[in-house]
């Protein structure tokens, strides 16, 4: 899109410009979508921080524009010398950033209302007070550790819209209680620690009665004791062991915040897609259970001070039961037709996880009393 718009800058206003491209969606968006965007301010147009300017050059212009479609990699040279530019610009360690100076005449702000639908006002004034948030330094710090965790692991970067679309978008992997849990984490507003620590008279609430120290997320989920952290965690890793999902050397709230872009690979370098779920609904799972566990802990009347190990064993083992059940339920066709999940993602998510996996019948999605086994485990007659 950048060289489009480089192409209309330099060719003069009044001679004719043919440009040839092997991106049909540029095509679409400049051509055949044009009237519809504009009229709807770009509400459902992706990146119209760079077509506004191509637009607005278009307009501007006195000679015709048209464009071409042509195959790509097929050895054209203007197209084969876009390609290695691109690859040189994408390689390059290059934080400038490019401005598009927009001819006023020319420029479309504001829908039509004469097209305006009450779904894209809707979609418009969202993005607008979108716009107006502030970014919380804590949020940004914490995005910046989730994606320092990342690229430690999986040695990439994601932007933070990517960040916060696979927390907020993966309905399928997380639930909606611990997709509020994780947004809750990074933006780190949960009633804990430093929340309580600020609060004139409430000061005490900041400290674990048990341990006597600041009750930060990093303590409740992985170091407390009275939350049974240690055997809930080391029950989550006899699970994930049992496929072979090698464990992660250290883990921290950083790692449950970029949980939802890691990946499990295979040996040969690609994503090992059950694992990866699986990893997924676990190591969240576990994460939230311990949460639920300390508010109960605390909140309710009459509750011991500690979690009993068996309180503690048992829930896990329950939770990841009741999930694994939930996935089976939801491949019947016959019940959620399209909606269903797909039987071959639910076979590679749970296979090699169940208790007597030698004697299953065959059809065990379907069978009654399957539970999830942990490493080592190879009872048949009680959970864990
Ligand atoms: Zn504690």
């Amino acid at each position: 899109m950048t060289t489009i718009h480089k192409a209309l800058a330099l060719v003069p206003n009044q001679c004719r410009l043919h440009i040839k491209t092997d991106s049909r969606w540029a095509i679409n968006v400049l051509c055949e979508n044009i009237e519809n965007s504009t009229d709807a301010n770009f509400a459902y147009t992706s990146h119209a921080n760079l077509i506004k300017p191509i637009i607005n050059r278009m307009h501007h212009r006195g000679g015709n524009t048209s464009f071409e479609w042509i195959k790509g990699h097929t050895s054209i040279t203007g197209n084969e010398g876009t390609n290695a530019l691109a690859a040189i610009g994408t390689s390059m360690d290059n934080t400038t950033k490019m401005i598009f100076i927009a001819n006023p005449d020319f420029n479309y702000n504001g829908a039509r209302l004469a097209t305006l639908t009450q779904a894209t006002a809707y979609k418009l004034i969202i993005r607008q007070n979108k716009n107006k948030i502030a970014n919380r330094m804590r949020t940004m710090a914490n995005l910046d550790l989730t994606r320092e965790t990342i690229q430690k692991i999986d040695n990439c970067s994601p932007v933070n819209e990517r960040i916060w679309h696979a927390i907020m978008n993966n309905h399928r992997d997380l639930s909606i209680n611990i997709r509020s849990f994780l947004w809750k984490l990074i933006h780190d507003t949960h009633k804990c620690g430093t929340y309580w620590s600020k609060m004139a008279n409430y000061e005490e609430h900041s400290i674990c009665t048990s341990c006597e120290m600041v009750e930060t997320m990093n303590h409740i989920l992985f170091k407390c004791k009275a939350n049974q952290c240690d055997l809930i965690w080391k029950t989550t890793r006899e699970i994930c062991e049992r496929k072979n999902i090698p464990w992660l050397q250290s883990l921290d709230t950083t790692t449950i915040m970029a949980l939802p872009l890691l990946k499990v690979k295979t040996n040969t370098g690609k994503t090992h897609q059950g694992a990866t779920c699986l990893f997924l609904i676990t190591v969240s799972k576990c994460a939230f259970l311990i949460w639920k566990l300390r508010c109960k802990r605390i909140l309710e009347p009459g509750h011991q001070e500690t979690i009993t190990a068996r309180e503690a064993r048992n829930q896990i083992m329950s939770t990841i039961n009741c999930r694994l059940n939930q996935d089976r339920t939801l491949t019947s066709k016959k019940r959620y037709s399209k909606k269903a999940l797909p039987e071959n993602l639910v076979l590679s998510t749970w296979s090699r996880m169940l208790k007597d996996k030698h004697h299953l019948p065959r059809k065990w999605l379907t069978a009654n009393g399957v539970l999830v086994g942990r490493a080592n485990d190879h009872s048949v007659s009680s959970i864990g």
